[in-house]
């Protein structure tokens, strides 16, 4: 498989070019989409259209077995791209930043590969081309609208470019590889009045003060420290002028966990802090905790098969087993939730051509060598899963 995805490399370079340079946010991604469907259906592979711009692929194999999803995200970001390269965003303030244009050109290629041996294929590959992974999500729409389903996959690999591995390289982890990722408002009420007169009000900006301070404990005295959590307080707006004593204040942050037990038990350690707070202060209190996604949570064993290919391909030193996962998040999870997961990363890092900035940096660029590689660890891997 390698050394055809070295052949066919040219071909999915320009794909990822031609998405770099017209590239499309969440839910918007017609243009992009609309190239998939029809790259899919010219290789033979049937095609649903679902949550609005998602396109779901299904090569049968020739003979039955399981089925195995293989995922790419599609959205780009809201980001005026810096870095000139020939293939520079022709959208104003729109910008694969991420490397999603990509994630897409792999899966494409990887459906190619897979539709030249699918006479030889025991089962069938799923082909997820999935909408606004960056926000508001597009995994949950698809699972909701049967992506999962008919027929039932059995096990689902993700792949995403990093910049902090070399090209050559793929990094995996077993368990968490990403955090669950929620955030938080808080408004404080209080009484405003006359900076001269603070006897005869309730300071919201003094409250804020403490408040703020006193989240830090949940993590540095509450959590495990072997355990991972970020409380971080991102906004803060409150009041009018110098000698103006604030009556409101509004808090927004963000709360990042591992562990779906420390996720869960959050909102009851951050509600108690912010009531004590306004107990000491007198002021009252209005709190939104709103749930984004899920952590990433790997599948054992789905991890060792994928090792193992990669390994095959690779070279046994080309396969990294990441120690820690990245506190960011990613919409994999609820595919990894229905059925053995496994997201990989794939070594796109490049001082020589300047892929040196990581996501959603506006210099961000990947190195297009990982592309050929991304398609043969993917392809393999689905492979050696229909196989088990
Ligand atoms: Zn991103
Ligand atoms: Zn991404």
């Amino acid at each position: 498989m390698l050394a055809r995805a070295t052949q066919l490399k040219d071909e999915f370079v320009a794909y990822r070019r031609d998405f770099h340079q017209h590239p499309e946010l969440g839910f918007e991604e017609v243009r992009t989409s609309g190239i998939v469907a029809e790259y899919l259906e010219s290789l033979g592979i049937e095609v649903t259209r679902m949550a609005n711009t998602a396109v779901v692929g299904l090569l049968r194999g020739a003979k039955p077995g399981r089925t195995v999803a293989l995922r790419a995200d599609m959205d780009a970001l809201s980001i005026p791209q810096q870095n000139d390269v020939p293939y520079k965003s022709v959208n104003p303030g729109k910008m694969h930043a991420c490397g999603h244009d990509g994630h897409t050109a792999i899966l494409m290629g990887v459906a190619k590969l897979l539709s030249e041996v699918k006479d030889e294929l025991a089962g069938n590959v799923k082909f997820f081309f999935q909408p606004a992974e960056e926000g508001p999500g597009g995994a949950l729409p698809m699972i909701k609208a049967g992506a999962m389903e008919n027929p039932h996959v059995d096990g689902v690999i993700g792949m995403h470019v990093g910049v902090n591995l070399p090209t050559g390289q793929i990094g995996l982890k077993a368990g968490p590889s990403h955090a669950g990722t929620d955030s938080i408002t808080i408004t404080l009420e209080g009484k405003g009045g006359h900076g001269a007169h603070p006897h005869s009000s309730v300071d919201t900006i003094v409250a804020a003060g403490h408040l703020i301070v006193a989240l830090q404990t949940i993590v540095s005295r509450e959590i495990d420290p072997l355990g991972s959590a970020v409380v971080t307080v991102g906004t803060i707006n409150g009041g009018y002028r110098n000698n103006v004593i604030a009556h409101q204040v509004v808090l927004t942050g963000t709360v990042r966990t591992l562990d779906p037990e420390v996720r869960a038990s959050m909102p009851e350690r951050i509600e108690r802090i912010i009531k004590g707070v306004c107990d000491t202060f007198r002021c009252k209190y209005n709190f939104v905790y709103d749930k984004g996604y899920p952590s990433v949570m790997n599948d054992p064993v789905m991890a060792d098969l994928a090792e193992a290919t990669a390994q095959r391909l690779l070279g046994a030193e080309n396969v990294v087993r990441t120690a820690n996962p990245s506190m960011g998040g990613e919409d994999f999870s609820y595919f990894a939730e229905k059925a053995p997961g496994i997201f990989l990363r794939l070594g796109a890092g490049n001082p020589a051509k300047d892929c040196v900035y990581p996501g959603h940096h506006p210099y961000f660029n990947f190195d297009e060598d990982a592309i050929p590689i991304g398609m043969a660890v993917m392809a393999e891997a689905a492979l050696d899963f229909l196989k088990q």
